[in-house]
């Protein structure tokens, strides 16, 4: 093991953050129990504001990253032993805790999901936070009820998350509609599985409180008016599995389309989701995703270049999922 590795570390700039790419030793990780070596994490919308200094670390120094897969090398649990392969997304990485822009971090045993056999590192990161998140919404629709005969609506499609979720509700037998801004990408989201198209502005304007049904449910990536107006669409009894916000985080809603039409809007969040969902999704996306499908959506990128991609994901300018190899 070399005494020293490369990170990407936020730190303190004259009050502002501020990413670098630095060398660290393994004194500078916590003290957790399970020591990995990282080879694939991924560019996810909340790494691109954390690298932007959006104040998404809480203390710093930090290690940029909210997620990591790699392979075990030492372990103070009985749980993991050398060699083992692992995936963490979220518990706090790149926040509170230190993330997975490291060729080594020390994570704790309890946040660690063991690899599906269908995965390589590299294909758990192109998954990553977006892709797991796609597959604990879909889980919520499930759960729900969702009509299957029914016509489902992914916002943010061509994005990391709309990609994974347009490809599991198809395998789990919805038929998708795809909302994008980027026409361009049409045929991707059609070899995905999308069947019809809604340009993102339509979704943008203002409508009214109760709209056209049409939706027998959604997963929605963009929030504000996007999400409004998806609730106001939603069929009677129908639901709307909410992660995002590259739209906005507000929500200027009126209550008529769940008082009226029975419509469930279903919080989906990745970061503190408990182990029980973590291991379902992650089975879900072993079962049901098909690898070459992966990789039309997958770009890899090296961490020496990561910054400089932060304000193109923010920008909406990146498709489907990026990962980023950590040994170079
Ligand atoms: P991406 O940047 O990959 O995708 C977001 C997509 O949203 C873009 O590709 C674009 O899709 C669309 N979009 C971007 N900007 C706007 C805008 N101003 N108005 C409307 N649409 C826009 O991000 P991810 O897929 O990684 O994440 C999507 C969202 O989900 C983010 O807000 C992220 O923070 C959130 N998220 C939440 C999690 C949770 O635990 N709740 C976990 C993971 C992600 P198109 O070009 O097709 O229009």
């Amino acid at each position: 093991m070399a005494d020293t590795f490369p990170a990407v570390v936020i730190e303190d700039a004259d009050g502002k953050q501020k990413a670098a790419l630095k060398q660290l030793s393994l004194a500078d990780l916590p003290d957790n129990d399970v020591l990995v070596k990282v080879e694939y994490s991924s560019l996810n919308y909340k790494d691109g504001l954390a690298l932007l200094g959006k104040k998404i670390a809480r203390r710093l120094p930090m290690i940029a990253g909210i997620d990591l897969a790699g392979t075990v090398v030492e372990s103070r649990s009985g749980e993991w032993q050398a060699g083992d392969r692992v995936v963490v997304n979220g518990w706090g990485m790149s926040e509170t805790q230190q993330g997975g822009y490291s060729r080594y971090q020390r994570v704790r045993a309890d946040w660690l999901v063991r690899l599906p056999d269908a995965f390589s590192t590299l294909q758990a990161m192109a998954i990553g936070t977006a892709g797991y998140t796609a597959a604990l919404c879909v889980d919520a629709l499930d759960d729900w009820g969702t009509d299957k005969d029914g016509e489902v609506l992914v916002t943010g499609a061509a994005g990391g998350v709309g990609s994974v979720a347009i490809a599991l509700l198809t395998k789990a037998g919805y038929r998708v509609t795809a909302s994008t801004g980027r026409p361009a990408t049409h045929d991707y989201l059609g070899k995905l599985g999308a069947t019809a198209f809604v340009d993102r502005a339509e979704l943008q304007e203002n409508g009214g409180a109760l709209q056209k049904e049409r939706w027998a449910g959604a997963v929605d990536t963009v929030g504000s008016t996007t999400l409004v107006n998806v609730l106001a669409q939603t069929v009677y009894g129908g639901a709307v599995a909410a992660c995002g916000l590259a739209g906005g985080a507000d929500l200027p809603a009126t209550v008529m389309p769940h008082i009226l039409r029975g419509v469930a809007l279903l919080g989906v969040d990745s970061v503190m989701a408990p182990m029980a969902k973590r291991v379902r999704a992650w089975e879900r996306l072993a079962r049901d995703l098909d690898p070459a499908l992966l990789d039309t959506m997958t770009d890899v990128q090296p961490m020496s270049g990561v910054i400089g991609l932060a304000g193109d994901i923010i920008a909406g300018k990146t498709r489907g999922r990026v990962v980023i190899d950590i040994s170079r």
